[in-house]
């Protein structure tokens, strides 16, 4: 196989151009940044867990047994969160392994399913997608893939729970391959499930992983080489023929690995296992290290930034506020595209056309916050401020740069912004439109009366806003189902084309937050008939922000 890390070499420059700080370049060549993927209850969590566990960031036990009754309610852990006012600590994880250093980016994605989760995605360099063998693809999984699709972000499939009663592993790779529109090259290939599941083939090292249950094993699995080795006759004398005959089949059958495939987001590799008793997830690692990609150049508008260029520059993904009431405080979470952060460093806000300081940004090492002292491209850093940091934007050390390709997606679920005191409407303007700005919800003015719609991905957006409402601007609001089936961002291809629609349809436009004119369409009917007549006016679910 070519199953190498030449990709490393594409951060590198080419020969004539100029040469990079070496630290910086070493640095960032051993970075890896993804997100883990799922429809809920795939395993997702497990995982995170198990990889942790390989990254000697958590101890053996403990940690895993307090997250896990963390996950529904609101345990010691939480609590612990609450009073801290913020809950980074599963946000980013940062781990060593294997003289690499790992960035692990949780996708919030069970109830709390919100535009985050989108925007996660923009801030990684791969992704690990964790399937249920039982139940295939699910809903989840075909929106978060094609997410991870608008930038080609390299995909590692791990089909989880082989310890059950599972589908077919081909018939799981057919699904994948029809339903996500995306080619699988499997590295490893089960033997048996359930109560007869005995390991996995490794197709590459051609060599035997035993399985062997049990949840806090870090050792390596027990391993037997070579698909004619009489050992594999011995041990497993009911399953070896059907085992050489799938080898046999998947090798003439299935497509080989191609590292250019899967780096440009064509092809994944697919690995089975079982989360829980900690099988397989060693390999995902593995592959992670040896064919994820290193930060890559990104596009900033005017150029591209390298990652192991000496000047420091990022953007913002995500904004976090603080619970307590007290302060009004967030934490920016900020992805480093080139340069090194240092303590205490100036940069430029480049929106806002000022210079900020940056004495207290924060690192994220698994279940404790430190002081961030060194970051370089591929790490996240926490910036706390009081609100001047909105979604999408740009630090640089003086260079006016804005990168690109943090999308707004069009919302799912609208709702209209009722006061309890009409007096303070007022500052529910104010708070609406700067929770809008912040990213936390997408906020429309109706052209035509100047009323205000909420529009969110998630339904527990709007709770929190509510929340922050009340906490921050001292407004109660009530929110009420808005008569609004879904939005779309309007591109005309003249003026006097804009100006007759908005004549036609003023009542059904809005502005966002950044000005830009949206179609309210009331029902899938209404779009339709909307588009149909106005053939020439573009309709888009999706924006970048800036
Ligand atoms: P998430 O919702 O994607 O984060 O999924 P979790 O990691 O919380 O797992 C959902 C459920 O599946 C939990 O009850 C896990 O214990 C269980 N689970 C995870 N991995 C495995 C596995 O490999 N085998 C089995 N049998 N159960 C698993």
């Amino acid at each position: 196989s070519d199953a190498s890390n030449s990709n490393a070499s594409s951060t590198c420059s080419s020969p004539t151009a100029t040469p990079f700080p070496p630290d910086i370049l070493n640095d960032v060549q051993k970075r890896r940044t993804f997100a883990i993927i799922s429809h809920p209850d795939a395993g997702k969590t497990t995982l995170t867990e198990k990889l942790l566990l390989f990254g000697g960031a958590i101890q053996l036990a403990g940690t895993v047994k307090s997250r896990k009754s963390a996950r529904h309610a609101t345990s010691d852990w939480m609590e612990v969160e609450k009073q801290r006012g913020i809950s980074v600590t599963s946000s980013v994880m940062q781990f060593e392994y294997k003289n690499h250093t790992i960035n692990l980016l949780d996708t919030p994605g069970h109830e709390d399913f919100s535009e985050d989760t989108y925007r996660v995605l923009t801030a990684v360099d791969a992704a690990i997608m964790v399937i249920d063998a039982a139940k295939g693809v699910e809903a989840q999984t075909i929106k978060l893939l094609n997410v991870c699709r608008m930038r080609n972000t390299p995909i590692i499939t791990f089909i989880n729970k082989l310890d059950r009663e599972v589908r077919e592993p081909f018939e799981l790779l057919e699904e994948i391959e029809n339903v996500l529109s995306i080619e699988c090259a499997p590295v490893t290939w089960p033997i048996g499930m359930g109560k007869t599941f005995r390991g996995v083939y490794h197709l590459h090292d051609d060599s035997l992983l035993r399985f062997m249950p049990g949840e806090e094993r870090r050792t390596t699995a027990e391993k037997i080489d070579g698909i004619d080795n009489p050992l594999l006759d011995r041990d497993f004398p009911l399953e070896v023929t059907r085992l050489r005959e799938d080898v046999d089949l998947i090798r003439s059958a299935s497509n080989p690995f191609s590292l250019d495939d899967f780096l440009a987001g064509r092809q994944t590799p697919v690995f089975f296992g079982s989360g829980i008793n900690n099988f397989g997830v060693q390999e995902i690692l593995q592959a992670l290290l040896d064919w994820a990609p290193p930060p890559q150049a990104r596009d900033a508008g005017s150029r591209m930034v390298q990652p192991a260029e000496a000047p420091f520059t990022g953007f913002v993904f995500k904004i976090q506020a603080n619970m307590d009431p007290k302060h009004r405080d967030r934490i920016a979470f900020f992805r480093v595209c080139s340069g090194r952060y240092t303590a205490s460093m100036k940069v430029r806000h480049v929106r806002a056309e000022r210079e900020m300081k940056l004495s207290n940004a924060l690192t994220f090492m698994a279940n404790e916050r430190v002081l961030m002292e060194d970051a370089v491209a591929g790490d996240i850093i926490g910036i706390y401020n009081h609100g001047q940091l909105h979604i999408g934007d740009t630090l640089t050390e003086g260079e006016t740069l804005a990168f690109k390709g943090i999308p707004y997606f069009s919302p799912e679920l609208f709702r209209m912004a009722r006061l309890r005191d009409p007096i303070k409407n007022k500052q529910l303007q104010k708070g609406l439109r700067e929770l809008g700005e912040e990213g936390a919800i997408q906020v429309f003015e109706n052209l035509a009366t100047g009323a205000l719609l909420l529009g969110a991905v998630g339904v527990l957006q709007f709770e929190v806003v509510a929340q922050r409402l009340q906490t921050e601007y001292k407004v109660d609001a009530i929110f009420e189902p808005a008569d609004i089936h879904t939005a779309r961002w309007l591109t005309f291809p003249d003026e006097a084309t804009r100006r007759n629609f908005e004549r036609e349809q003023q009542h059904r436009m809005a502005t966002d937050v950044d000005g830009n004119l949206v179609y309210l369409a009331s029902t899938r009917y209404n779009l339709d008939v909307t588009r149909e007549k106005w053939a020439q006016v573009g309709f888009h679910d999706s924006r970048e922000h800036g």
